[in-house]
């Protein structure tokens, strides 16, 4: 089938990922990696400090990165960043460095994606306090319909975990989420994009074409129309 866009599927959180035909990809940067947002056919940027990797010796070298690349046109949303109870640096300083996501994901105009591992409390305060312009995307997402659609009344977009998803029991949560607040993402796992959205659409009960243009539109209406 004739499709208007260059790239068929897009994958809006990946590790390491390669230039592919017909595919597009948001590499995720975490900043205490070596790593620079390279121009790449069909490789977009978001960029971060993780949670997992932030200490106090760090921290400041680390913003000065994200804020560094924030404003090439490569990089297209702020993050991962956030909150993560069970592993990583302490609750304050994970809760300092992510309001500096938040700062930087306003002042340049980009949503930001959030890693949040059993701190939804913590994280919604702080939604509520700083009342952000941009969307916030929770990747990685996994939980209950009720937590779900407590994210989806505050505005934020949802990306499942990509091992979640493949299980059967995703489909109670998948089922009740708006395709227009939806993205699709391997976060470095060893599978095909195509697979996640085979998955999803059926979980969905639609066809894997219209879950594909719907994602675009979503990227699109976040990041805008340039791919
Ligand atoms: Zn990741």
């Amino acid at each position: 089938m004739q499709r208007p866009g260059k790239y068929d599927f897009i994958n809006i959180h990946d590790h390491g990922s390669v230039p592919e035909e017909g595919l597009f990809t948001v590499e995720n940067i975490m900043v205490h990696e070596d790593m620079y947002p390279v121009e790449l056919d069909g490789i977009a940027y978001s960029c971060g400090a993780h949670p997992w990797n932030i200490d106090d010796g760090s921290r400041s070298e680390q913003l000065e990165k994200v804020k560094r690349y924030a404003g090439l046109p490569g990089v297209v949303a702020l993050g991962e960043a956030g909150f993560d109870r069970l592993r990583g640096a302490d609750p304050l300083l994970q809760e300092e460095v992510f309001v500096a996501h938040v700062e930087l994901s306003e002042e340049y105009k980009k949503p930001l994606f959030i890693h949040c591992v059993r701190a939804w409390d913590e994280l919604l305060r702080v939604h509520k306090q700083m009342n952000p312009s941009m969307t916030w995307i929770i990747h990685g997402f996994r939980g209950k319909p009720e937590l779900a659609k407590q994210l989806l009344d505050k505005g934020f977009f949802l990306s499942p975990w990509v091992e979640w998803v493949i299980r059967p029991e995703s489909t109670e949560t998948l089922s009740t989420v708006p395709m227009d607040r939806l993205f699709l993402e391997t976060d470095g796992f060893d599978i095909e994009i195509e697979s996640v959205y085979r998955v999803v659409a059926e979980h969905l009960e639609v066809g894997v074409e219209m879950l594909r243009k719907q994602v675009w539109e979503n990227f699109r209406a976040l990041c805008g129309d340039k791919f």
